[in-house]
């Protein structure tokens, strides 16, 4: 199936009854964020942000984790609407384990890049995310790959994600979402095209 991006689910509706498929684009009393998202997500209201989420899972049934994910994400407070692309099934790259699952989401915030990436964190640790060691297999890793324009490189947080432009897992689901995206490093299609030896595909 080739469906591409979803449209983006009202705030409290599920956006994750199965891979690519979504609720309304629809934010009540929100029409700023109507337009926004008709336009594609391309513009964001005032005081709000665009950001884009990478996800993965490889334990347990990652399919349903990436799923519940994507719905505590939509939900959660200060994130008022979002599209995901389609799940892909991936072969673990610096990690070990079954095959993950990864998908992009791109959602309008409030928060701040710091703020989103508690939210992300509280979101892992509710999905039983251990560290036991650096790159562990995970029942759910969300990471912050980009925040409007910013530029930013602190202990506890980098955006961009300084690895996204060389995984397939990543460049994929990006380009799901928009493959006319631009990365710092290039266009998401071309850089996927870069990544052809690693194994990604659509389910
Ligand atoms: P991981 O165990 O691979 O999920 O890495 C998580 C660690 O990376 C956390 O300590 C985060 O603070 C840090 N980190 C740095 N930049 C990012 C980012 N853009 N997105 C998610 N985690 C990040």
């Amino acid at each position: 199936d080739a469906g591409g991006a979803a449209p983006a689910a009202e705030k409290g509706k599920s956006m994750a009854d199965g891979a690519g498929q979504t609720g309304q684009a629809k934010a009540p009393g929100d029409p700023g964020l109507d337009e926004a998202i008709a336009a594609g997500g391309q513009q964001t209201p005032e005081g709000a942000h665009m950001a884009w989420i990478g996800l993965g899972a490889n334990l347990g049934d990652a399919i349903a984790t990436l799923q519940a994910a994507v719905r505590d994400l939509t939900q959660a407070d200060g994130v008022s609407a979002g599209t995901v692309s389609r799940f892909f099934r991936t072969a673990p790259i610096d990690s070990s384990g079954p095959p993950y699952i990864n998908a992009a989401a791109r959602v309008i915030t409030t928060l701040s890049p710091l703020a989103l990436l508690d939210t992300l964190q509280r979101i892992e640790n509710t999905h039983g995310r251990e560290r036991p060691y650096r790159n562990a297999p995970r029942t759910l890793d969300l990471d912050l790959l980009l925040f409007d324009d910013v530029v930013m490189d602190t202990p506890r947080l980098v955006i961009p994600h300084p690895r996204m432009h060389e995984r397939a897992f990543v460049l994929a689901p990006l380009s799901d979402l928009d493959p006319a995206l631009r990365l710092p490093q290039g266009d998401v299609a071309s850089l996927l095209r870069q990544c052809a030896a690693q194994d990604v595909e659509a389910i």
